[in-house]
């Protein structure tokens, strides 16, 4: 992994604004800024890992704490009850853009099934 910084450090540290939807001790959530649903919000680990597989690797009660703030950012959208699909982009194929593991919440409307 490299070690320069990506977007999102400088966001987690409040050097590029971000709409925050919620943060704990070990993560950060705020709203995609080219949002792919009516909800649309990217949960980060504090700590940077490159991306989902490297954090299962690394630290899996991160992992878990991410999964547990994707639930929280869903109850405080109002979208727990509807539905939603949480997304880790991953790498090439997948359109990863910016290199510190984050997940996708999306949801507030029927959502397109998945494919190219
Ligand atoms: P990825 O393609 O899975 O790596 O997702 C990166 C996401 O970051 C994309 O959905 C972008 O729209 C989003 N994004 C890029 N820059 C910003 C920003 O400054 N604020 C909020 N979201 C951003």
């Amino acid at each position: 992994m490299s070690d320069a910084e990506t977007l999102f450090e400088r966001i987690i540290a409040g050097e590029i604004p971000s709409e925050k939807v919620y943060e704990d001790e070990t993560t950060y959530a705020f709203r995609d800024i080219a949002p792919q649903a009516r909800v649309h919000v990217l949960v980060v680990p504090k700590k940077r890992y490159r991306n989902l597989a490297d954090l299962a690797s690394a630290d899996p009660q991160l992992l878990a704490d991410v999964a547990a703030a994707a639930k929280k950012v869903a109850e405080l959208e109002g979208i727990a009850e509807t539905g939603y699909r949480v997304v880790f982009n991953t790498d090439r194929d997948a359109g990863q853009t910016v290199f510190h593991v984050h997940a996708h919440v999306l949801g507030g409307e029927q959502l397109g099934h998945f494919g190219r």
